[in-house]
């Protein structure tokens, strides 16, 4: 936390209220991920599937995603305050909010997705990472960083369409050591979950043999 941060009241994230960083109705407000979801990418359906039309026939190398909350407006809202005017003191939050809805993963390591080298230097800080910390924290499972980008992903994904982001992210990371057998992924948003499944299948091919995701917002179509 910078000076000002020690001076100014803190403020909620959601509606600028002094207080908490993350008031009582903010966070009621917030769209949880509900039951039933895919077995597999944790899309919420009208049934528990095994996989769903978003994920079936894709190759994702992750045998689970959960997330916490519907990327709406709201989430989208406070993703953006936390990622880009750098409110830190949200992750400890958030981490609660994904506590609620999402079971501990049954993995010997959390590991996150990381930071565009560019884009970190930005903001000062890598928002999955921090999340990861927390929730390391939280669950009591070790915060392993796994994973390094190649620099082979040309653009951003914000924007891209599917068939792109997958393309445009294949190759995009690589593992940095051994990983354990079992690691979860956290990010921050898990959009079509072609970040994820790049990331994963980096872990698998340095040895892991099953891979989650856990992440803060999902988007559901
Ligand atoms: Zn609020
Ligand atoms: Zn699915």
């Amino acid at each position: 936390m910078g000076l000002l941060g020690l001076l100014l009241p803190s403020r909620c994230a959601g509606c600028e209220v002094p207080g908490a960083a993350l008031c009582d109705a903010c966070r009621d407000a917030l769209v949880r991920v509900a039951p039933p979801v895919c077995e597999r990418c944790g899309c919420p359906g009208a049934w528990p599937v095994r996989r769903c039309v978003e994920c079936s026939g894709r190759r994702l190398g992750f045998v689970r995603a959960r997330a916490a909350l519907v990327y709406e407006a709201r989430a989208r809202a406070l993703v953006s305050a936390w990622k880009e005017r750098g409110r830190r003191e949200l992750a400890a939050v958030l981490a609660g909010l994904v506590g609620e809805v999402v079971a501990r993963p049954a993995v010997a390591a959390l590991t996150f997705v990381p930071g565009d080298r560019e884009r970190g230097r930005e903001r000062g800080h890598v928002p999955a990472a921090r999340l990861a910390a927390a929730l390391a924290e939280l669950w009591d499972v070790p915060l392993r960083p796994l994973l390094v980008r190649t620099g082979a992903a040309s653009r951003r994904q914000v924007g891209l369409p599917r068939a792109d982001r997958a393309a445009n992210v294949r190759g995009a990371f690589v593992a940095s050591g051994i990983p354990p057998p079992t690691v979860a992924i956290v990010d921050d948003v898990y959009t079509t979950g072609a970040t994820a499944a790049a990331c994963a299948t980096a872990l698998r091919r340095a040895g892991a043999s099953r891979v989650e995701v856990v992440c803060l917002a999902r988007a559901v179509r």
